[in-house]
């Protein structure tokens, strides 16, 4: 057994129901259920584990529509993952040390990734019909194994302010938008590998896209003057190091690891675990 010192040791998996463990008080912070559907709170208890409304008769799980209840694993193996992805484990550190398939704990993380950025403040330009809620099909997670072919990378906006980072989608500016801003208007243009990052623009210290093979990157030499992210610290130190190892990252699913970075960075002096935790447990948006 590896040693996993994630702090929540003796939740064995599967023996543990959910009311024994601290997932219980973030689904239900009262301690008392109430109906997804209608907020009612006269709930009847039914066989297996499930719940039905008074009042309008919905049934429903404790994990029913949340971001917690996508994925096939244990509260107790919930709790080992956020332990595990607070300390940054790569997809596989995490299936060897909880036992279970690469594609399963893939998909958790996923999922957890989807949490943190629905918390972000503009959760609701992100979760938009075009972007992330697109993967979203009625209060489920069905995000498809491959990226959809033809999709344009979303444009970022990077901006720090006194120690807090706010990572915008800029749902008007494309990525061709930027090449020709850097062709045309000398916005000065910067990779890692084929994450594209500019200079300043407008209020932002800086534009951030993963750009997929449409786009010309051979166009961006490097610079003897470094873009201004380059020379900032700070939220961009965090980040590049971070980026440096995204090899696989596609620019479909490039915005959850950018809105997990911000998280990270913005909560960078708490305990992550109880945070993450919450984060899973909310409901998905509609
Ligand atoms: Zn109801």
């Amino acid at each position: 057994m590896p040693d996993r010192d994630v702090g929540h040791r003796g939740l064995d998996s599967g023996r543990v129901s959910l009311e024994d463990t601290p997932l219980f008080r973030l689904c239900w912070p009262r301690g008392q259920r109430f109906c997804p559907r209608c907020r009612g709170l006269k709930i009847y208890s039914l066989a297996d584990a499930r719940h039905r409304c008074g009042a309008c008769g919905y049934t429903f799980r404790d994990l029913t529509g949340r971001w917690i209840g996508n994925g096939a694993l244990t509260p107790g193996q919930w709790i080992d993952l956020a332990g595990l992805f607070a300390q940054e484990a790569s997809v596989l550190a995490m299936s060897k040390a909880l036992a279970l398939s690469y594609n399963t704990v893939y998909k958790a993380t996923t999922a957890l990734r989807f949490s943190l950025a629905a918390q972000s403040l503009d959760a609701g330009t992100l979760f938009g019909p075009e972007h992330l809620g697109r993967f979203l099909k009625g209060r489920r997670l069905a995000v498809p194994p491959r990226d959809e072919a033809g999709l344009s990378p979303s444009v970022f906006g990077i901006l720090e302010k006194q120690g807090w980072v706010f990572i915008d989608l800029l749902p008007r500016l494309g990525p061709e938008d930027v090449f020709h801003f850097g062709l045309q208007f000398h916005l000065r243009l910067a990779r890692l590998g084929s994450m594209v990052y500019t200079d300043r623009y407008r209020q932002y210290d800086g534009l951030i896209l993963c750009a997929d093979e449409s786009l010309p990157l051979y166009s961006i030499r490097k610079s003897r003057d470094p873009v201004h992210l380059d020379r900032m610290g700070g939220f961009w130190d965090f980040a590049r190091s971070r980026i440096k190892v995204y090899k696989g990252v596609s620019p479909g699913r490039f915005p959850l690891y950018l809105k997990e970075l911000e998280y990270r960075y913005n909560h960078r002096s708490e305990d992550l675990i109880p945070l993450l935790l919450d984060c899973l447990c909310a409901f998905m948006p509609e």
